[in-house]
């Protein structure tokens, strides 16, 4: 990988880049291209549009927004692992969750985590379905998710993991702004606040308009929510 690109991106966020942190990303791409040749795990980009699309886009959160120390934080549709991995490269404190639909990718991210020899919990199930969890429901301080679905749907599967006083946040293009309305709609029936949406700088990529959509969770999610699986995006709330 081009570890140069990747450290300068990193100082450009005024993030940290130790020598673990470098070899640990190498050893990510490494295993990304290992499983991406047998199953369809990510869009194959060129070395540096990963680091730029995947790495840096994942990690950039961290220089607008703060995550507690050892904050329980958790990925829904975290897919070959982002933004979830990137972000516990860089903050091995939190403690991660990383959930998904889809069996074939949990295998990745089992195998992707033992060999960066970092700890996080692996779920394959769906959000609904994590969001009724006893366990699950209302237990994280940070909820996560980068290009799973519009804001309509997004919020009704992340806000109810967030507990009160914590917060979802959602990676979006530019199309994001088009979803503020839904976006705010559904966080009100949910119990959570939509913030100012915060565009993020990219170093070097200054022409792409990324968004954070941050919604703080501000009071319990009625028991209705989430509706069983596969409702949220059939009939949206918003
Ligand atoms: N977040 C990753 C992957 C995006 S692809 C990235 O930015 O690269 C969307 C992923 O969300 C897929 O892996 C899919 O299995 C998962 N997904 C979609 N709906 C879901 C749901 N309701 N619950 C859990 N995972 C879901």
């Amino acid at each position: 990988m081009n570890i140069e690109r990747l450290k300068k991106g990193l100082a450009g966020l005024q993030l940290p880049c130790s020598e673990q942190i470098c070899s640990r990303f190498e050893r990510f791409h490494d295993i990304l291209d290992e499983y991406n040749r047998q199953m369809d795990l990510t869009a194959v980009l060129d070395e540096d549009e990963r680091v730029d699309r995947h790495d840096l886009d994942s990690v950039s959160v961290l220089a607008y927004t703060a995550f507690p120390e050892g904050a329980r934080v958790i990925d829904v549709g975290t897919g070959a692992g982002f933004p979830g991995i990137p972000l516990l490269i860089l903050r091995p404190d939190l403690q991660l969750t990383l959930l998904d639909a889809q069996q074939k990718r949990c295998v990745f991210l089992q195998e992707a985590l033992k060999r960066l020899d970092l700890k996080a919990r692996v779920i394959h199930g769906r959000a609904e379905d994590a969001g009724r969890d006893p366990g699950m429901r209302e237990t994280y301080e940070v909820v996560i998710s980068r290009a799973v679905a519009s804001m309509g749907i997004l919020q009704e599967l992340m806000i109810p993991l967030a507990r009160v006083g914590g917060k979802s946040i959602a990676w979006k293009g530019p199309k994001g702004l088009e979803e503020l309305e839904s976006a705010r709609r559904a966080a009100f029936v949910l119990g959570g606040r939509l913030l100012d949406p915060v565009q993020v700088r990219i170093p070097g990529r200054e022409d792409w308009a990324h968004l954070l959509l941050m919604t703080e969770k501000v009071r319990p999610t009625p028991a209705a929510y989430p509706r069983k699986a596969g409702l949220p995006a059939k009939k949206p709330l918003a």
